[in-house]
């Protein structure tokens, strides 16, 4: 007699690519989804990172945002150095 085997239950794996990746991104500071009307995935650059000219990296997949966001360029502009906590020199140790 076969005992059924009893198996782990498996988790639901997101495998049509989940926006977590590109919300675990270290350059990311938040995204938007909007895949669903046809508007691709917005992800926002925190302070101090830019893609092309602006701090958003705007595309219809995810594989694509991934591939730009490996482009993406530190910025010093003046809105980044506002919005860096870091941008007040920190005080060191003697
Ligand atoms: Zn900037």
């Amino acid at each position: 007699m076969l005992k059924p085997i009893k198996l782990f239950p498996l988790k639901p794996i997101t495998v049509r690519g989940s926006v977590d990746r590109i919300r675990a991104h270290k350059l990311v500071e938040s995204v938007s989804d909007e895949r669903g009307c046809d508007q691709g995935i917005w992800a926002y650059l925190k302070p101090g990172w830019r893609f092309e000219d602006t701090h958003i990296v705007h595309e219809d997949t995810i594989t694509q945002v991934l591939a730009r966001l490996k482009e993406a360029e530190p910025c010093a502009c003046m809105d980044c150095r506002k919005a860096r906590p870091d941008h007040q020199s920190r005080k060191e140790h003697s």
